[in-house]
This record gives structure tokens, C-alpha cells and sequence, in this order.
């Protein structure tokens, strides 16, 4: 009998040093999770958009905003040198630049996955040194209330502690991850020791503290990476503290709207309606998606898939963005800004639709999918990812968007984008509010490692992209594969096995839900399995080397409509090939042609032209507008039969707009049937 145990408990042993452990998300054992996340590493984007798309961000993207934040244009670095004592000075920049700073490393960890380059890694444990001499002997690591005489620590929540904890931590952990070595992940785990103390027991003063909650995925990510317990309860002490107070001002929310704004009016388990900031909201549905990873508490789960629900079905833009306004107010009348409104309140030029925002989305939508298990979620993650993340920087990978609304005109952005910050026509290079470009070019290094999950026997297909991937499945068995593919430019995508088990396994395959019709090929062969629009397709089978698996979707150019609740888009159409929603800028248009005065035709022929040397290469899409020629002023005007002029143009993908110096663009356009 003895025997048996310790042949299972050395089997037992042997699966789990074989398997996934250094995931973006570290689900491996988390029990209430049936998509989990690969290797960091174990999918490279080899040929096509997204390894374009990855080189800029290893040759631009990450070493341009190395410059910045380390130099004096950014002041990251140097607040961390003056907390250390190795700089004089004063702290500069927004509370939460130190959480900008730990993004920033994070993007640059999945480069250094990818390529191994050892001179970066070098640079980011001589910055890791510098963060650890600026923690103060007991764990706390806050520069932005370090170096300012005049605030306490945990004084007010607006100040953004929990923010750049949850940085901190979760940047610490993917460090240990990706390297193995435990210098930045000892900073964060003396640092949550401290937070512990403060924030588990119960206490008036701080049950309201927390607060733009990075620090609830950080916290059970760090106790993935510990397996110390007490990290996840501190991270449900945050979520059971929400809506448990009376929404009065306290001398901790002093100075910042409270109530729907920061979700605290509501209890999340009670929550059916996204409120509030929208970084705020997703930030906080996706920690919460982590605690239930761990906990399976049902209350939490049917309220996230209420919330998701209600996101992505009455909420989101057709870019995947969230975050409607500016300034409003919620349902409760709660004053809010940078975010939600009301339901299918969608304005497109004033539309706040921070990069933040989108990227949450999309962090979101990959823990549902984890979840659930559904390929639905990796459509919006698929959705946010091509249009309203990458509309956040430019094609050289050097200037940013903070947001992304969905119609420009000359004029239109006269608002600030944050306290002290115009919102420019045009992307910068760098923002005074920074928290945008790290977390986007994070995401577009990381992008890799959401394109496959782990199935319970076998591999999920979230992305498509050409790859190669060298991973393992749950019972340890290798498996390597290559895709080759176009897309999103071309449907079809071809799948070769190099190496894999011998017993039967499952590969499932996202069908987008526009791409009806689909249709799959084993070796040439159609295969029998069911093809549904909007699902996994499930094909299991005794895979061996050199097997061929070909998708072919049919990737039509469509035009789009907003449910007719959405009146800022009532006869009016987007249009959309694939994942891909199109726009119209003002370099395409006739010289005095207005942006406004574009409509299009019903019955309008679409003509795909794929210019490789246009805008980072990309398939435009060669279409007949109309233009109104009849000028009238007035902010209303009779009106009987206008004047149109034909004019053929060319359409280009959303996120590419404003490549081409100061331009106006809109996504929508009035349509005459
Ligand atoms: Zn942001």
C-alpha cells in the first residue's frame, strides 16, 4: 500500500514539474479555471501582423519608453533614485507613475521571454535594485507619498497605493516567472506582508481604501506564485469591503467622486450594471475573476457574467472600447467620469474610450475565457486588441492616444483628457497621465502568450496569427505546433503538428462569430465535427506529426449597425472585414470635403487591396462615397433634395488613423439605402 502512495505521489510530482507554471496568469492550479494559460514564452509570433507587430515593440515600443522613463521627459526612475537616496529632488509626476514604471518592466519581461536578450535583463535588475533601496525597512514602497512631506501613508485612496501595488506585484511575479530569480518578487512579498497587516483586519478607516484595484490581481497572483494564503484572502477582503460602507465622504475619499464612480455603491455580488470609471470597473471585475478562479464562490460569478453581459451588450463600442464619456453621471446619479454612462448612450466624437479602458477589456474577457471556457470572450479580446488598443499608439510605435473616440473633427477635442493634460488630434509622445502607453505596449508583448490556452486534454486556439508553439499539455506530454497565416488581412490559417502525444487529444479552434460559414480541413479531408460561428470547434483525434489543419473563414466586407436604442449612430453604418473595423480619414477625401459630409451609399461595391507598403501594410478597402456639396449654416436648415458628388476613396483599419499628420476620421457614416 505504502508503495502505491508514493507511486502516485511521485507521479503526482512528476506532472507537476512538467507543467505550466510561468503563465501571464498563473491558473494552472487554480480549480474553478478550464482554459489555462500557457508558458510565458512558449508561443512566438514568427510572420505576419502580429510578429510585425511584436518587432516594433521590442525594437521601438519598449526601448523608446525605456528613454522616457528613465530620463528626465518621464520621471519614473528618477522618483524611485530620490526614494533611494542615490538622487536629490523632488517627486514628479501623477501618483500612480510608479505603477507606470512596473508595466513598463512586465512589457519588458515578455520582450526578454521572447528574445533572451541578456543586456535587458541586466538593465531591469539594475532598475529592480533601485526599487528594492527605495523600500523602506518595513515593506512600504510608495514614491509619490515618500517624497511628499505633506501626505501620510493610506491617508486618501486617490492617491493610488493600491494601484501601484498591484503593479508592483504583479510585474514582481511575472519577473520571478520569466527568470526564476527572486530579487523583484522578495520587494513585492515584503511589500504585501504590509498591506496584510493594514488591510485584512477590519477597520473603518480603511474599509473603503480600496481603489482603482490592480492590487486584487496582483494579490492572488502573488499568492499563485507563493501559494501563501493569506494573499488571497487579503484580495476577497477587498471585494467584500465594496458596498459594505455608507457612501458619505471620509477623510480617505476626500478630494474624488464617490459612490458608482469607484463601485462602491453597489456590492459586486449585487451588481448587475457596469458603473463608474471604467478602469476602475474592469480592473475590479478582472480581480474579481481571479478570486473565483481560486474561491468558486457562485454569487461572484453570476454577477461577472451580469457584468459582462451588460458591457459588451449595451455598453461597448463596435471597436471593443469602453468608457463613454468623460464627464455624466450613473444610474444612480452618482457624478462619474472616464467612463460609464447610461445604456446604449454611445456618443463618437466625445467618446472617452481610454487605452486603459480597452486593455482592461481585453484582460477581462482573457479570465472569462478561462473560465467559462467560451470562445466568445476571445472575440472581444480579439476585437479590443485589433482596433481599440492599437488605436492607442502609432504605427513607429513612439506616440500615444489616452483616448479613443470614434469620430474626429478640427475642434472637437477641446476637452482635457485628464486634470492638467489636453487630449491632442494628434497622438504624443508622451503623456503627462502615462498610465496608457505601458499598459498597451505590455499587452502587445504579452499577446503571444493569449493567442493558445491549455484545455483539459489538449489546446485552445484563442488567436490566430503565424507562430510556433512549444508547450506542454496538463498531463505533461509536449506538444509543438506552427500556424501559418495572413490573417486578420486573409481567412485562412494553417495549422501543422511538429510533435505531440501519441493518445488521442482535443484541438479547439475559436470561430469568430462573424466568420460564418467556416469551414475546417484535416489533411484535405472535411472533417465531421460540428462548425458554429461564435464557438470552439472541438476536433479530437490521434494527432501525429505532420498533420495539416486548415480553417478557412470567409472574411466579407460588412457593413455595421448600432441596435436602434443607440441613437448617436441611428442610419448610420461602420464598416467591418474580420476583426477589423475600417475608418475614413481626411487624407482620403477631396480637399475641401468635410468629414461630415461623408454618407455612403447602401448598395455601395467594396473593392480589398492589400498595400504592403501603406501604413505598415495593410488591406484597404477601395469603396464610392458621397459627399454633400451643398454648404447651408445654421444649427438647424431647411432642407429638400441635397447635392452629392461621387467620390472613390479608400477605407483603412480603425487603429491606423493618424499616421498621416493631423486628420479628421470618423468610424461611422450616414448611410443612404
Ligand atoms: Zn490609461
Amino acid at each position: 500500500m505504502k508503495n502505491i502512495v508514493l507511486l502516485i505521489l511521485s507521479f503526482c510530482t512528476a506532472v507537476l514539474t512538467n507543467a505550466q507554471e510561468r503563465g501571464i496568469i498563473n491558473n494552472l492550479e487554480s480549480p474553478h479555471v478550464s482554459l489555462k494559460s500557457i508558458d510565458i514564452g512558449d508561443c512566438k509570433w514568427t510572420e505576419g501582423f502580429w510578429a510585425e507587430k511584436f518587432k516594433v515593440c521590442e525594437e521601438s515600443m519598449v526601448p523608446y519608453m525605456e528613454e522616457v522613463l528613465t530620463g528626465d521627459t518621464g520621471h519614473a526612475l528618477n522618483n524611485f533614485k530620490i526614494a533611494a537616496k542615490l538622487k536629490k529632488g523632488q517627486h514628479k509626476g501623477m501618483h500612480w507613475h510608479d505603477g507606470d514604471f512596473y508595466k513598463w518592466i512586465e512589457a519588458a519581461l515578455y520582450v526578454y521571454a521572447q528574445n533572451g536578450d541578456e543586456n535587458l535583463l541586466k538593465k531591469l535588475d539594475a532598475y529592480i535594485s533601485i526599487i528594492g533601496q527605495a523600500q523602506e525597512e518595513d515593506g512600504y514602497l510608495q514614491t509619490q507619498i515618500q517624497l511628499r512631506d505633506k501626505f501620510d501613508r493610506y491617508e486618501n485612496r486617490r492617491f493610488h497605493e493600491m494601484y501601484n501595488t498591484g503593479h508592483l506585484l504583479t510585474s514582481a511575479c511575472i519577473h520571478y516567472r520569466v527568470t526564476g530569480k527572486r530579487n523583484f518578487l522578495d520587494i513585492a512579498i515584503k511589500h504585501a506582508d504590509l498591506l496584510y497587516t493594514i488591510f485584512y483586519p477590519e477597520t473603518k478607516q480603511y474599509g473603503r481604501f480600496g481603489f482603482n484595484q490592480t492590487q486584487i490581481m496582483g494579490l492572488v497572483e502573488l499568492y499563485r506564485t507563493t501559494q501563501d494564503s493569506k494573499y488571497l484572502k487579503l484580495a476577497e477582503r477587498f471585494i467584500n469591503n465594496r458596498g459594505k460602507y455608507k457612501v458619505v465622504h471620509h477623510e480617505t475619499t476626500k478630494g474624488y467622486p464617490i459612490g458608482d464612480m469607484v463601485q462602491e455603491r453597489t456590492p459586486l455580488r449585487e451588481s448587475s450594471e457596469a458603473v463608474g470609471h471604467a478602469v476602475l470597473a474592469l480592473y475590479y471585475y478582472a480581480g474579481a475573476a481571479d478570486v473565483y478562479a481560486e474561491t468558486g464562490e457562485k454569487a461572484l460569478i453570476d454577477a461577472l457574467d451580469r457584468l459582462w453581459n451588460n458591457v459588451t451588450e449595451q455598453k461597448m463600442y463596435v471597436t471593443g472600447a469602453v468608457g463613454q464619456a468623460h464627464y455624466g453621471a450613473s444610474s444612480n446619479r452618482d457624478m462619474i467620469q472616464e467612463g460609464f454612462i447610461d445604456a446604449y448612450m454611445m456618443p463618437n466624437m466625445t467618446a472617452y474610450n481610454e487605452t486603459c479602458a480597452n486593455v482592461c477589456n481585453s484582460m477581462f474577457n482573457y479570465r472569462m475565457l478561462g473560465l467559462h471556457g467560451k470562445s466568445k470572450y476571445a472575440d472581444v479580446m480579439e476585437l479590443v486588441l485589433y482596433n481599440s488598443a492599437l488605436s492607442g499608439i502609432s504605427l513607429e510605435g513612439k506616440n500615444y492616444f489616452y483616448s479613443n473616440p470614434l469620430r474626429m473633427i478640427h475642434g472637437s477635442r477641446d476637452y482635457h483628457a485628464h486634470e492638467n493634460v489636453t487630449e491632442s488630434p494628434i497622438r504624443e509622445p508622451y503623456l503627462d497621465c502615462f498610465c496608457c502607453p505601458p499598459n498597451l505596449v505590455r499587452t502587445i508583448a504579452k499577446s503571444s502568450g493569449w493567442a493558445y490556452s491549455l484545455s483539459g486534454n489538449g489546446i485552445a486556439v484563442n488567436l490566430y496569427g503565424g507562430n510556433e508553439l512549444n508547450t506542454k499539455l496538463l498531463d505533461g506530454s509536449n506538444l509543438k505546433l506552427t500556424q501559418k497565416t495572413d490573417y486578420p488581412w486573409e481567412g485562412n490559417v494553417s495549422i501543422t503538428i511538429q510533435e505531440c502525444k501519441t493518445e488521442a487529444f482535443d484541438i479547439l479552434l475559436r470561430i469568430p462569430d462573424w466568420a460564418e460559414g467556416t469551414t475546417i480541413k484535416v489533411n484535405g479531408q472535411s472533417i465531421n465535427e460540428k462548425v458554429v460561428a461564435g464557438k470552439f470547434a472541438q476536433l479530437n483525434r490521434k494527432w501525429k506529426k505532420g498533420n495539416i489543419i486548415t480553417v478557412s473563414m470567409p472574411l466579407e466586407t460588412n457593413f455595421v449597425e448600432g441596435h436602434p436604442r443607440i441613437e448617436e449612430v441611428r442610419n448610420q453604418v461602420a464598416i467591418k472585414r474580420g476583426p477589423v473595423v475600417y475608418c475614413i480619414e481626411s487624407p482620403d477625401l477631396p480637399k475641401d470635403a468635410n468629414i461630415l459630409d461623408v454618407y455612403i451609399s447602401g448598395d455601395t461595391k467594396f473593392k480589398v487591396n492589400h498595400r504592403k507598403d501603406f501604413l505598415g501594410g495593410i488591406s484597404t478597402i477601395e469603396s464610392e462615397i458621397l459627399i454633400r456639396s451643398d454648404k447651408k449654416q445654421g444649427m438647424y436648415r431647411t432642407i429638400k433634395m441635397p447635392n452629392w458628388e461621387s467620390h472613390k476613396t479608400t477605407f483603412i483599419p480603425y487603429y491606423a488613423w493618424s499616421n498621416r499628420g493631423k486628420a479628421e476620421m470618423t468610424v461611422f457614416l450616414p448611410v443612404i439605402w
